[in-house]
């Protein structure tokens, strides 16, 4: 049976490192993007020139219908999805939990909650025998994001209850449910956070004493949808140096 994938947020950082990984173990991927086609396009002529299967598609994941053209797009190039990355997510800039505005605290539960439970609804819907999701969370939702990004924290704490819950439901259909919670690994979005060079400031507290690559998730998010995990489910692998 084909292996086909969605990797939400795939043209960049631990999305593109995932779509990558997937492809080269024979996955046919599905690069979704919001915004950015340019990095999206890179990661599926890189995909293809190494032999794998892949193509891009535009749609902001927490709008319910674009899932929708998503998963039916996926399954005209290729067949039903098997594999889910629930991998798209933002944060705004660092500040203290009063000053935090309604329309940003909306906006990322929008797309880091929101885009996992329609994703995972329209996959649910959709998916015939066995298959697998993996939601990228955060060690934020354990650690809580202080003075930096509590909306962001909560939201990946939501995620991690989707994930057990959602795990509970599809057990009896054979279909696993797990999460991963990276933190302080080296990708754009700290930028977005105001601080592009977060990881390096934070890399003495960190137990390893170094960030972490977008490739050492991707290696966690495709073991945990490989058959090898076969008997995972509900899970959460934290990937954080040890924090
Ligand atoms: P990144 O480089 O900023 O990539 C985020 C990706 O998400 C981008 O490709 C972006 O697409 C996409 N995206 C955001 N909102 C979207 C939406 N509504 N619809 C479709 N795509 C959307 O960040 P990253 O570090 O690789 O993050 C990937 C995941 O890991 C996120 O869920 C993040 O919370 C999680 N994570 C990261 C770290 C870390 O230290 N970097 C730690 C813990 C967890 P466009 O560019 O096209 O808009």
């Amino acid at each position: 049976m084909d292996k086909v994938s969605i990797v939400t947020g795939g043209g960049r950082g631990i999305g593109a490192a995932t779509s990558k990984l997937l492809a080269s173990q024979g996955y046919k991927v599905c690069v979704n993007y919001r915004s950015d086609a340019q990095s999206a396009d890179a990661v599926v002529r890189e995909i293809i020139a190494s032999g794998g299967e892949a193509f891009s598609f535009q749609a902001d994941v927490s709008n319910e219908c674009e899932v929708v053209d998503l998963f039916d797009a996926t399954e005209n190039a290729f067949a039903p999805v098997t594999h889910l990355v629930n991998n798209a997510g933002i944060l705004f800039s660092q500040m203290s939990f009063a000053d935090i505005e309604l329309e940003r605290f909306n906006q990322v539960m929008s797309s880091n909650i929101t885009s996992c439970f329609l994703c995972s609804r329209e996959f649910v819907r959709r998916v015939k025998s066995t298959g697998a999701i993996v939601n990228v969370s955060s060690a934020a939702s354990r650690l809580g994001a202080p003075f930096e990004y509590i909306d962001y924290a909560a939201s990946k704490g939501a995620m991690d209850s989707l994930t057990k819950g959602l795990s509970l439901e599809l057990a009896p259909r054979g279909i696993r449910v797990n999460a991963v919670r990276p933190g302080f690994i080296y990708t754009q979005m700290h930028a977005d956070g105001g601080e592009p060079n977060r990881v390096e400031r934070l890399a003495a507290q960190i137990p390893l004493q170094r960030g972490g690559t977008p490739d050492e998730v991707a290696n966690a998010i495709v073991w945990l949808l490989s058959d090898e995990a076969s008997y995972v489910t509900g899970s959460f692998i934290d990937l954080a140096g040890g924090k």
